[in-house]
């Protein structure tokens, strides 16, 4: 396999000058220039050359070339079609990837991973687009696409969000989600001046590790989500009154004050002290009353 040229300055403003290219603040263009990052995001990945790996939002194909390197096949999915003769150009030493010019939130990955590695479990690693980054995640998760990790790099902030427990400020439904299905594991904090242009927010490397089964099971998985959205809607409420205040639950009054009395915390709690597990089992005692 050959050898990455991009993931340095210069390099990645000869290409970008070669083709004339203007980024685009609307997609979240911010390419990684820093090989130290990338041989950091490769090794989190755990890639071996039985992968078939996605990437979202290839770029100028920085990435890519690591990834092609590292990785059996590579699947690169970019909305930007300016991009498309770019990554034709500095991938065209590699044979094992797989250009896609499309939006990732309309793309059926499901068939493409059926199509590409049998419907065997993959590897997602991505720079993500920071304006889209929880309707990807959430959109794999929840299409049960099947995954066995998720390697991104993403707002600092975001990668907190998705790891912190309760009892803290950064603790909500994007925590809960992301742990209900994987476990997470910020693996290097990333400045603004690893990317081109700089980014206004500081960023991280965080690997999210597929469950091979849930951690809690639940009953109705959708009426979790509807109950921890719903819990932390309103946070400076009770938990007993942001269910009850929720347009799309329409839960009777006594099931919800009768299954927040059998987590045995007091009527006046808060969602946001409430731990994965002990969501789950107000969604049970909740589905066993309705
Ligand atoms: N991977 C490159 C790198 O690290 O240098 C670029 C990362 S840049 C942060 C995000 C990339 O995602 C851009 O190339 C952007 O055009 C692309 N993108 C934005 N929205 C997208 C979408 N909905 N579907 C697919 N790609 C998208």
């Amino acid at each position: 396999m050959p050898v990455p040229t991009l993931g340095n300055p210069q390099n990645t403003i000869e290409i970008l000058k070669k083709y004339n290219f203007s980024f685009q603040k609307k997609y979240g263009q911010n390419f990684l220039i820093d090989t130290h990052v990338l041989d950091k995001i490769i090794a989190a990945a755990h890639i071996t050359k039985d992968d078939f790996v996605i990437e979202v939002g290839p770029g100028i194909g920085t990435m890519t070339q690591y990834l092609a390197a590292a990785a059996g096949k590579v699947a690169a999915v970019e909305i930007d079609g300016s991009l498309i003769p770019i990554l034709e150009d500095t991938l065209s030493a590699y044979d094992n990837v797989h250009i896609i010019n499309q939006d990732i939130l309309k793309l059926d990955i499901r068939k493409l991973v059926e199509e590409e590695n049998g419907g065997r479990p993959v590897k997602v690693v991505a720079n993500l687009p920071y304006y889209i980054t929880t309707p990807i995640i959430m959109g794999l998760f929840e299409s049960h696409v099947p995954l066995e990790s998720v390697t991104v790099m993403v707002q600092k902030e975001v990668a907190d969000r998705m790891q912190v427990g309760p009892g803290t400020k950064d603790y909500g439904a994007l925590s809960l989600a992301v742990q209900y299905y994987a476990d997470p594991y910020i693996v290097a904090n990333v400045p603004p001046n690893c990317f081109m242009p700089r980014p206004k927010v500081g960023s991280a490397v965080i690997r999210l590790t597929v469950h091979k089964e849930p951690p809690v099971h639940v009953e109705d998985e959708k009426l979790l989500f509807a109950i921890i959205r719903a819990s932390f809607n309103q946070r400076r409420k009770t938990l007993a009154n942001g269910l009850k205040n929720a347009a799309g639950l329409n839960l009777p009054k006594e099931v919800i004050e009768e299954s927040i009395a059998e987590l045995g915390k007091g009527a006046g709690i808060r969602g946001e002290t409430l731990t994965l597990e002990e969501f789950a089992q107000l969604c049970n005692s909740i589905c066993h009353k309705k």
